[in-house]
């Protein structure tokens, strides 16, 4: 069959997947002048920031809150320069305890802003103060070393060794402190990163903690208003972002890709191209590019953060008082703990997100639970698809719905009246609205005991072919933007980009 091509599918550049990376680069490149094309296979843009509604209510899927974003902070400063941060809603969550951990029968709440938390931890452990000082000062001192996040412009062509990025932060803490409690409070977040006793790093643990403890913010009509926000950068910069656009091909010569095929048989072609789409998947699409097999392996045998399983939780108005925090459930007084898998435990603990109702402020109109699953309970379901797994797999969802709110009574033993209705999601939806393969939460796992191995960088073996996403660099808001400077910065010029985005920042804010 003789393909056409239309003379307007001609790009500058063309990034294939509309998750937060893919959309930040369309940001990045369409302001620097360059015609961009996102192309999203889903019928709705964003990947992990995509939100949905059921029965008036609003849940999001992936991104639930963001940090450091009080004016000057770096996502504050990065979503100003993407475009974005006049464009989006958001609240600041309680200033005394944004976050409220549940351990061994006790609650900890973490306060924003390093002197508070200082003052939480120091008057919760008083004989911890030299622990409490070493941990403030090398989670500062990790962040302070990182170029992109201090907006500090960085030596071109070497890829420099995180500090912490080779620490196991388990070993840290254990190191500094033989206080299991205070241990366990430093670790709260570890379920952010998907946490492993053996692999999270202290690098990937102190941006993080820091990321967060520095501000944090829910954002107010879900996750997918970002992803608007960007596509209405893009396009006001003359670029285009298509939906149910799934490129099935990635076509090369001599190491140049010149074109990608859509699943329809569309060709779009471009100089240069960006793939936000998991890279093992990536490299399977690139036809004729000779990608080495011992790199293609690489790729393929990476280990995955956990997937989760989701309740989402309408409730009857009225009934939940709203609390402006997240909420962190631990059953047993370990917060490693969720990651001794085992389905016959399963649930070993939960994060609860809340969302506060339009009509009556004082009360949620919705509640959400997430819990780290194996992606391996999902094998008997795993070549279905979407709306088409059968009934046993409804039923294994209303049996694990069941189990989590069953937990959930800890906090309100009343909770089964207070519930209107109850929706679910597997890390089989995960995998098959985002393209994550094995439905894993944050990507590839970044491993300190091999953190070469598990570093994918944006360049590939095409020369004009790059990675964008959370599996380069880090996951999350922060990672994924700082994951997409770093990407245009082999197209553009990092520095380039580093002097545009403090040049914003220092202009008078509108
Ligand atoms: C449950 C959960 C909760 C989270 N909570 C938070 C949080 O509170 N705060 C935070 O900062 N981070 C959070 N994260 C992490 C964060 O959401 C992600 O790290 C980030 O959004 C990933 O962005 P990404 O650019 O890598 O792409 P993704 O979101 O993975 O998007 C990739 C896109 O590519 C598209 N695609 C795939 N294949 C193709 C193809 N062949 N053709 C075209 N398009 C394709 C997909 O449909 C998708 O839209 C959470 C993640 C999860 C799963």
């Amino acid at each position: 069959m003789q393909i056409k091509m239309k003379e307007e599918n001609r790009f500058d550049i063309v990034i294939m997947g509309s998750g937060l990376g893919g959309l930040a680069c369309g940001s990045i490149l369409s302001q620097r002048g360059y015609k961009v094309c996102v192309l999203e296979k889903h019928f709705q843009i964003g990947g992990c920031l995509q939100h949905f509604k059921r029965d008036g209510a609003l849940f999001d899927t992936g991104m639930h809150y963001i940090g450091s974003y009080d004016d000057g902070q770096i996502l504050n400063t990065l979503f100003r320069y993407f475009g974005v941060y006049d464009k989006i809603e958001v609240s600041k969550l309680n200033e005394e305890g944004f976050d409220v951990l549940s351990l061994g029968g006790k609650e900890y709440q973490i306060p924003q802003g390093v002197e508070a938390y200082r003052n939480m931890l120091l008057s919760n452990f008083p004989d911890e103060r030299k622990a409490i000082e070493t941990y403030l000062d090398k989670i500062i001192e990790i962040n302070n070393s990182v170029d992109v996040i201090n907006l500090r412009e960085v030596a071109v062509d070497i890829m420099p060794m995180k500090q912490g990025v080779d620490v196991s932060i388990y070993d840290f803490v254990t190191t500094i402190t033989d206080n299991k409690e205070l241990q366990n409070v430093l670790c709260l977040l570890n379920s952010l990163y998907g946490g492993k006793k053996e692999s999270a790093s202290l690098f990937e643990h102190a941006v993080i903690n820091l990321f967060y403890l520095q501000s944090a913010y829910k954002l107010n009509n879900g996750g997918g208003q970002i992803a608007d926000a960007f596509k209405q950068v893009i396009e006001e910069n003359g670029g285009t972002v298509r939906i149910k656009a799934k490129v099935s091909k990635i076509l090369c010569e001599d190491r140049r890709v010149h074109q990608v095929q859509l699943e329809n048989g569309e060709m779009i072609k471009a100089d240069k191209f960006i793939s936000n789409i998991d890279p093992f998947l990536t490299m399977q699409m690139v036809e004729g590019g000779n990608i080495r097999k011992a790199y293609s392996n690489r790729l393929m045998n990476l280990k995955h953060t956990t997937s989760c399983f989701s309740v989402y939780i309408v409730l009857k108005p009225n009934t939940v008082k709203y609390q402006n925090s997240n909420y962190y459930y631990y059953k047993q007084d370990d917060v490693w703990a969720l990651d001794y898998y085992s389905e016959d435990l399963w649930p070993q603990g939960y994060m609860m997100y809340s969302n506060q109702s339009k009509m009556q402020p004082e009360y949620a109109e919705s509640l959400i639970l997430l819990s780290p699953m194996d992606y391996d309970e999902m094998k008997p379901w795993e070549n279905t698809t979407i709306e088409k797994r059968g009934a046993s797999y409804k039923q294994m969802k209303a049996e694990k719905s069941e189990k989590l709110i069953a937990l959930l009574k800890h906090k309100y033993p009343q909770i089964e009246d207070s519930i209107q209705k109850v929706y679910s999601s597997s890390p089989l939806t995960y995998r098959d609205y985002t393209g994550v393969r094995k439905g894993a939460m944050y990507g590839v796992l970044k491993d300190c005991r091999h953190p070469y191995e598990s570093q994918i960088l944006p360049r590939t073996r095409m020369d004009n072919l790059f990675l964008t996403g959370q599996n380069i660099n880090m996951h999350g808001v922060l990672g994924v933007s700082m994951g997409a400077i770093l990407t245009c910065g082999e197209i553009d010029g990092i520095n380039n980009i580093i002097r545009d985005i403090k040049k914003k920042k220092s202009c008078p804010k509108p």
